[in-house]
C-alpha cells in the first residue's frame, strides 16, 4: 500500500508518498501562504497532490491521503475548526473538499499526534505500547499512545500537552493562558530567554556566538553552554528543569515506556537527552523502585509527521 503523507507546518505543507513499511519515497513541498484564503490554499495543496500523483507512478496505486493538522480538529466528521498557523482558517471540511478533488480517501490527524503515530510505528517509539510524544518546536505539541494506539480525546482534538501548567500566573503563552510550558519549554521561549541575556551581556560569549550567526535560534544556548559561558549554561540548566519538570507531570499521570522528543531544541541529541535524564533521575517521584524514566530523540526526524499521517490507513501495528 501507497499512501500520501502530508504534514501541514507554519512555513511550508509537505508531503510524501510513503509505503506501509514506512519508507518514504518521493516527496513535495507547498510553501504556505497566510494571506491567502483556506479554499485558496487547499485548492493549491489539492492540485499539488494531484499533480504528483500524476507523475509519479508506482508498482502499487497511492490509495489514500492522510494529513497533519495543526490546531483544532473534528476528526470524526474531516474538519479544521482553527489553526493557530494559518489564522484565516475556519471550520474548513478538508477531508470532504480534498475527497472530492482527488478521488481517494482523506484522513487527517492532530500534526502532534501524527508525529506521534510516525514514531510509534517505525521510529524510537517502534519497541514500546505506552509513548508520549513531545514536538519542541515554535511550540511544544504533544501525542499519546496507549496500548499501541492513538489517544485523542473528543473528536480527535489532541492532546494539548504544552499548554499543561508549568507556573500559575506564569509567562504569557498564545493560548490565552498564562504560565503553560510551552511559555518555557519551546524553542520560542529559548530563544526569547535567549534574546533577553544577550541584550543585558552584549560581550558575553553567548552574544559573540549569536553576533557570529548572524541570528538567535534555541542553538545558541547550547553553543554557548559547550564554550563554557556561564549564561549559556543557565539558560540550558534552566530549559533542561522547565521541560523536565513537564516530563516528570506526565510520567505521573501517563508512566509510560518512553518519552519521544522530536522538533528544533531535540536536534541537540544526547546533550540534552542526557541531561533531561539525570534531572528526571534526581527528581522522580519519591518511590525507590520507580522504573526509570526513558527518554529519545525522535529517529525519523522531521519525516514523523508524515510518516504518522499516512499510517492513519495502515491498520494496527
Ligand atoms: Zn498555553
Amino acid at each position: 500500500m501507497i499512501i500520501i503523507g502530508v504534514d501541514i507546518g507554519g512555513g511550508s505543507i509537505k508531503g510524501a508518498a510513503i509505503t506501509s513499511k514506512g519508507k518514504i519515497l518521493d516527496g513535495f513541498t507547498l510553501p504556505m501562504d497566510k494571506e491567502a484564503s483556506q479554499e485558496v490554499m487547499f485548492s493549491r495543496l489539492a492540485d499539488t497532490i494531484k499533480n504528483f500523483i500524476d507523475t509519479h507512478k508506482y508498482e502499487e496505486e497511492i490509495s489514500g491521503v492522510g494529513l497533519g493538522v495543526p490546531g483544532i480538529l473534528d476528526k470524526a466528521n474531516g474538519i479544521v475548526i482553527s489553526s493557530p498557523n494559518m489564522p484565516t482558517w475556519s471550520n474548513f471540511n478538508i477531508v470532504k473538499y480534498l475527497s472530492s478533488k482527488l478521488n481517494l480517501p482523506i484522513k487527517i490527524v492532530n500534526d502532534a499526534s501524527a508525529a506521534a503515530l510516525g514514531e510509534a510505528r517505525f521510529g524510537s517509539g517502534k519497541d514500546y505500547s505506552n509513548i508520549i510524544m513531545l514536538t519542541l518546536g515554535t511550540g511544544v505539541g504533544g501525542g499519546i499512545i496507549i496500548n499501541n494506539e492513538l489517544y485523542d480525546g473528543y473528536k480527535g482534538t489532541g492532546a494539548q500537552l504544552g499548554h499543561a501548567l508549568l507556573e500559575l500566573n506564569g509567562r504569557e503563552c498564545g493560548c490565552g493562558r498564562r504560565g503553560c510550558l510551552e511559555a518555557y519549554a519551546s524553542a520560542t521561549a529559548l530563544k526569547k530567554d535567549t534574546e533577553k541575556l544577550i541584550k543585558e551581556n552584549p560581550d558575553s560569549i553567548l552574544a559573540k556566538i549569536a553576533n557570529k550567526l548572524g541570528k538567535v535560534n534555541a542553538k545558541v544556548a547550547f553553543d554557548a553552554d559547550r564554550a563554557n559561558c556561564p549564561l549559556g549554561h543557565k539558560l540550558v540548566t534552566d530549559y533542561v528543569m522547565y521541560l523536565s519538570e513537564g516530563i516528570l507531570d506526565y510520567a505521573n499521570i501517563f508512566r509510560p515506556d518512553v518519552f519521544v522528543l522530536s522538533g528544533g531544541v531535540a536536534n541537540e541529541g544526547e546533550y540534552l537527552l542526557s541531561r533531561i535524564r539525570k534531572y528526571l533521575k534526581d527528581h522522580d517521584y519519591g518511590y525507590k523502585d520507580a522504573p526509570i524514566i526513558k527518554v529519545e530523540q525522535a529517529r525519523l526526524g522531521y519525516d514523523s509527521g508524515k510518516v504518522g499521517a499516512a499510517s492513519l490507513f495502515f491498520g494496527r501495528r
